[in-house]
């Protein structure tokens, strides 16, 4: 840690920042998390963990006009997602709405829910792409982190996604208790016919960050897992689209979260929360919109929300002198609040941030407890 070696910028005095107001950019992405509710219950889970907020979820009609706003403000592609998505019954017609509407639809699901001919509805509304999370390898170690057995169904909905013919992505979170397997887990998704194969290490919010300790992976299994991915993008990279997601805490360098803040997506909760990314929902200090007493158009251009980490003019030192400030955004808000109490300030895991030390101190946990499985209230 410590500044030096920190590229420089062009202008240490000045801040860079082109007034929010002039660039006016639209959202292209929309992530709705339809229901926080969910079958599994996973050990790294990101999600907020106090869910009694979020039980009154938007009606079906409340959800269209969600997306109606959306693609009126510029939205292109929704993902649906959650929670478990499909555990909304009007799920077939949201997608129907959405693909009505022109857009990109996206399932993000466990898959456990998903029967043959589930499948087929979906597909006849519209639905243009199935992004399924698979947890590990083996059956016992997969059903422990998701805390039941659901490995066997998840296969048997491959299996379905496959014979349908649709464009399937395969996500797996790695950490401590799986990131052994990274090969064999990438063997598995290729087998189940994944296009597209996300291997990303686990972020640290929600329950996550409870487990922390015990889902760390150490800087041997770090090593290990980049040279695997490094293996499967050789062997299969031609065929599949391999992504690979190093973990922060281990790389010095910080997520370019959402790709900045309010610049391209926007998250709609299952109560109508309307939000930059995620987990900002618990940021202080500043108004959460709703889809009840906002339009998304407007909250997208003028809320407080919103324009708190647009562009680089709130950024402290280290970042307002980075060159790295446009490529990396600060890194992560909801990190940097986790972690030191100050949204506002440099991500801790930039290896220039005044609070590094917490987590190299993290990323270096030896002693590692038990996980602590993910109960859903
Ligand atoms: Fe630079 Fe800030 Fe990014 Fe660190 S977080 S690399 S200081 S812009």
């Amino acid at each position: 840690s410590g500044g030096s070696g920190r590229p420089a910028g062009a202008a240490a005095s000045g801040t860079g920042a082109v007034p929010w107001a002039s660039a006016h950019p639209r959202p292209t992405g929309l992530l709705a998390e339809l229901t926080y509710r969910c079958p599994l219950q996973c050990a790294y889970c990101s999600n907020p963990v106090e869910l009694a907020a979020y039980r009154a979820e938007l009606s079906t009609a409340e959800w269209a006009d969600v997306l109606d706003q959306a693609r009126a403000a510029g939205v292109l592609q929704v993902h649906l997602s959650g929670g478990e998505p499909l555990l909304r019954r009007d799920l077939p017609e949201l997608v129907g709405h959405a693909s009505g509407l022109g857009m990109y639809t996206n399932l993000v699901t466990s898959g456990v829910p998903l029967a043959g001919d589930r499948l087929a509805v979906l597909l006849d509304a519209g639905l243009d792409h199935l992004q399924l999370s698979i947890q590990d390898s083996r059956r016992a170690d997969a059903d422990r982190v998701a805390g039941g057995r659901f490995h066997d169904r998840k296969l048997a909905a491959a299996g379905l996604v496959r014979e349908s013919g649709t464009v399937l992505s395969v996500n797996v979170v790695l950490h401590a208790g799986n990131v052994a397997r990274l090969d064999e887990i990438a063997e598995l998704a290729v087998d189940l016919g994944a296009e597209r194969l996300e291997l990303a290490h686990t972020q640290f919010y929600g329950w996550g960050l409870r487990n922390r300790a015990a889902l760390m992976p150490t800087r041997a299994q770090v090593d290990a897992a980049a040279a695997a991915a490094a293996e499967v993008h050789d062997r299969h990279g031609d065929r599949v689209e391999i992504v690979y997601v190093e973990p922060d805490y281990h790389t010095g360098s910080p997520k370019p979260c959402m790709n900045g803040w309010g610049s391209r997506q926007l998250v709609v909760a299952p109560d109508g929360d309307v939000l930059p990314c995620l987990a900002a929902g618990q940021l202080p200090g500043l108004e959460t919109p709703n889809v009840h007493s906002g339009k998304i158009a407007d909250i997208w251009q003028h809320s407080a929300l919103f324009n708190a980490f647009r562009g680089t003019a709130w950024m402290p030192e280290p970042c307002r002198s980075c060159d790295l400030r446009t490529v990396d955004f600060g890194g992560c808000r909801c990190q940097a609040f986790q972690l030191t109490g100050d949204p506002a300030a440099t991500d801790p895991a930039c290896r220039w941030s005044p609070h590094h030390e917490t987590v190299l101190a993290a990323a270096g946990t030896v002693e590692r407890p038990p996980v602590i499985p993910r109960r859903l209230r």
